[in-house]
């Protein structure tokens, strides 16, 4: 399918939280499988269609890929004067409109073209090549400074919105870099739901990490 080329992507790192599990308000479900991601997409679902944010669901395009809500506009802010918004959903069309949203569950790093290399936390030097030196460290994903070769968290870093690292994930396809904002009621109805607060980043040619791989 074609992917957008760019995205705000709306996250939950579940690493902000205390803790080692889930906080998704059922209880019922606990980090690290298919199935948990499959619960999650389907709570985000659910809570997303009762907002209006997303309407349709376009299975031919991929599994929880939706097609823009009837008041998808009241929680995604423009912030320009005429933006080209192209969510016209057409059930059968080749391709998906540009303007959609994807729901995605499972640890990830998302990055894009438009990621800067974050600072080193100790030497304050950019970590450039920081994607050769990711491994997994004792508890979570590292990388490792080249100048002073001191390893930090991937969650440690300052991505500045140019990438997303979360466990839970909204994408909107189609947003250009600060081009949109997401509203105060769809940031706390997903506060709401996980626990604690989201994040959103924007991201062009996004490359998608698995950080439970790695
Ligand atoms: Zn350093």
């Amino acid at each position: 399918m074609r992917i957008a080329k760019e995205q705000l992507i709306l996250y939950h790192a579940d690493h902000q939280a205390a803790g080692e599990t889930e906080s998704f308000s059922t209880g019922s479900v606990s980090r690290g499988s298919a199935s948990t991601g499959t619960a999650v997409c389907e709570q985000l679902a659910t809570m997303l269609t009762e907002l209006g944010f997303i309407g349709k669901p376009l299975p031919q395009f991929g599994s929880h890929l939706y097609q823009t809500g009837e008041a998808f506009f009241d929680h995604l802010v423009y912030l320009g004067c005429s933006p080209v918004v192209h969510f016209a959903g057409d059930a059968e069309a080749d391709e998906p409109p540009p303007t959609c949203v994807a729901i995605d569950a499972g640890t990830k790093l998302v990055y894009g073209s438009n990621t800067v290399a974050p600072r080193c936390g100790h030497c304050k030097n950019a970590l450039h090549g920081w994607t050769e030196s990711l491994h997994a460290a004792e508890h979570e994903p590292a990388v490792v400074c080249s100048h002073c070769m001191t390893p930090a968290a991937l969650s440690s870093l300052n991505w500045r919105k140019r990438a997303a690292l979360g466990s839970s994930f909204v994408k909107v396809h189609g947003v250009f870099p600060h081009e949109a904002v997401p509203g105060e009621t769809l940031l706390t109805r997903l506060q709401a739901l996980t626990g604690d607060a989201w994040r959103y980043s924007y991201v062009q040619q996004p490359v998608v990490i698995a950080l439970d791989e790695i």
